[in-house]
């Protein structure tokens, strides 16, 4: 999953980012109104976390913009103001969840779980796809009920297939979802990780979709 964080205070800013990707998530961090506004309206996001008070273009505004532009993205607000009317602006501004500082970073992120899996349509962590089954709060994968040790990043890629099935997902879109703005990647990084889930799993459930991507088998 793909976060896009947008908090000008360097301190939080860093400690959000380190926490969200030891759970394996990929975040781009901004510190500008502006900046963020543009990056979420042109590239994919599954989450964004917004910080009220932002240089350039406050976050309300930011939000506001992007409803405009029918950007339906999930937005976790985080605001230093604590009055009900701060709270009531920001979302009416469209905001879907917020969190009020200082808060703990334990619970931001399952807020963060929450808001992904109603944005999916599961009700649970436990997600089950065919012979998978993922809990997204322990990070926890089994193969036929047997546990499978998966890296980081492996497991990105496996909560992407389970959180698509059927869906062709091109090499792209797992480049973006994996890497982000990390630059240098080799050529062949998701075809390295993909024969390594296959290895670990069972290499009848990705399929390649030739000259596309890469397909959870149903079974
Ligand atoms: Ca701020």
């Amino acid at each position: 999953m793909r976060i896009l964080l947008v908090e000008d205070d360097e301190l939080l800013g860093g400690g959000i980012c380190k926490a969200l990707q030891r759970e394996a998530y990929t975040v781009e961090w901004l510190t500008d109104g502006k900046l963020a506004l543009s990056a979420a309206l042109n590239e994919e996001f599954d989450l964004v976390i917004l910080d009220l008070g932002l240089p350039s273009m406050d976050g309300v505004e930011v939000l506001t913009a992007l409803r405009r532009e029918k950007c339906a993205v999930p937005t976790l607000v985080l605001t230093a103001r604590d009055t009900v009317q701060d709270k009531v602006t920001g979302l009416d501004a469209g905001a879907d969840d917020y969190l009020v500082k200082p808060f703990e970073l334990i619970e931001l992120k399952a807020r963060i779980r929450a808001l992904c899996r109603r944005s999916l349509g599961q009700n649970t962590s436990c997600i089950e796809q065919g012979r998978i089954r993922l809990d997204t709060s322990s990070m926890e994968v089994w193969l036929d009920g047997t546990v499978v040790e998966l890296s980081r990043r492996e497991y990105a890629l496996i909560l992407e297939f389970v959180n698509h099935p059927g869906r062709i997902l091109t090499r792209q879109h797992l480049e973006d979802i994996i890497y982000g703005w990390e630059g240098d990647i080799s050529s062949n990084a998701i075809e390295v990780h993909i024969h390594n889930l296959r290895k670990k799993l069972d290499s009848r459930l990705i399929a390649t979709v030739r000259g596309i991507g890469y397909r959870l088998n149903e079974s």
